[in-house]
């Protein structure tokens, strides 16, 4: 059985470590946002290459922080991308704000620039990218529409830690980013975690307080925040397996390039890497398209291979987003109706890559 991710020997190469981590938290006597917390929040920043990081519950609490600090709500447009897990724009509506949806380019899943322009009103404040299943997006026009618009750039990075655009990491691109550290992400903690990027000094203080109760110094609050820290905890485990994650992305793109290279059945159309510039994509899914997607997973299934849907519902046909059912988003439907995940992670093997392959090039 090959399965779509283990995550249970993802951690346990690391099991000495984080049981030392663990000892040091449980032994330091202090439990939110202590030592750990701060260490992180310095070694995260300077792996991303920004002057800032802000500890988190989670990546949504991220993206929403960010909009919240920045002033964006209820009279306010933000930009998303149509096709993305549902966090990027429950951010926007968590702020009263109206999430814009924005069409991908099919060949990349990522926001199609070339679509944002015509969406912009006098009410747009940003947009944001979401750099999906690990490829940065393309950023160049962005930042063009961004200043000409006078916009901020928020990057969801949630599936793309280590990617780069260019000469720089996600995150250290547009004004603030989120990540996200729920344990099946390229770097995951033993639970849920997330942190905010950002060079904006003015941003980073805010958000400092914001996640704190509002409160910088203790009992005096100065916004009406939230409690959303990042675990003491989840810290010190991430400070171990932060300095893995170039290792494990290349493990990574290892799998990848092998699919890419091998796989030939002419149902199955491959995702493309833009500019071929390898280092963009970090691989955190592999997604194939394919017209008769039930009939694969489960040919999939009976060869032992587990294959997953991301994501089978796209955001505007979702029940809590019952006031758009009736809009449609025809690129962004397509791919909800012909993606499918492929297994790939750091501890798979060569060998079940070339299973995979075999299995699917067999595929009539
Ligand atoms: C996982 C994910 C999120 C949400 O992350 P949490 O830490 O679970 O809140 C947001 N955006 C994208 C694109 C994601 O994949």
């Amino acid at each position: 059985m090959i399965s779509f991710l283990d995550l249970k020997q993802i951690n346990l190469r690391h099991e000495e470590q984080i049981m030392e981590a663990v000892s040091r938290v449980l032994n330091s006597g202090w439990y939110i946002l202590g030592n750990e917390v701060t260490k992180f929040e310095e070694e995260f920043a300077q792996y991303c290459g920004t002057k800032h990081c802000i500890g988190v519950a989670n990546a949504l609490d991220g993206l929403t922080l960010i909009l919240r600090a920045y002033g964006i709500d209820k009279d306010d447009e933000v930009i998303v991308p149509s096709n993305t897990y549902i966090a990027s724009i429950l951010a926007v509506t968590a702020n009263g704000a109206t999430p814009v949806l924005v069409e991908p380019n099919l060949s990349t899943f990522n926001i199609n620039p070339a679509a944002i322009e015509e969406k912009i009103t006098n009410k747009t404040k940003a947009i944001m990218v979401v750099h999906l299943y690990g490829q940065s997006c393309n950023m160049q026009p962005i930042f063009e529409i961004a200043k000409k618009y006078n916009l901020k750039i928020i990057e969801d990075c949630a599936q793309a830690h280590g990617a780069e655009y260019q000469t720089k990491k996600v995150g250290n691109i547009g004004n603030a980013s989120a990540f996200s550290f729920y344990p099946g992400k390229n770097l995951g903690a033993l639970g849920d975690g997330g942190a905010i990027t950002t060079n904006d000094e003015q941003l980073y203080m805010k958000l400092k307080a914001l996640r704190n109760y509002g409160s910088h110094k203790k009992y005096e609050n100065i916004y009406k925040g939230v409690n959303s820290r990042l675990d003491e905890l989840q810290a010190a485990i991430l400070r171990v397996k932060l300095k893995f994650l170039d290792e494990d992305n290349s493990s990574r793109r290892k799998i990848a390039d092998y699919y890419l290279n091998n796989i030939t059945n002419k149902h199955i159309i491959l995702p493309i890497v833009e500019n071929n510039v390898a280092s963009s994509h970090v691989w955190h899914i592999f997604a194939v398209r394919t017209l008769n997607r039930s009939n694969l997973q489960t040919y999939f299934e009976e060869k032992g291979i587990q294959t997953l849907i991301h994501y089978p519902i796209p955001p505007h046909k979702q029940v809590a987003y019952q006031e758009w059912r009736n809009r449609s988003y025809p690129i962004s439907e397509l791919i909800h109706e012909q993606i499918l995940s492929l297994p790939i992670s750091p501890v798979m093997t060569l060998d079940d890559a070339k299973y995979v392959v075999e299995v699917l090039n067999a595929y009539r």
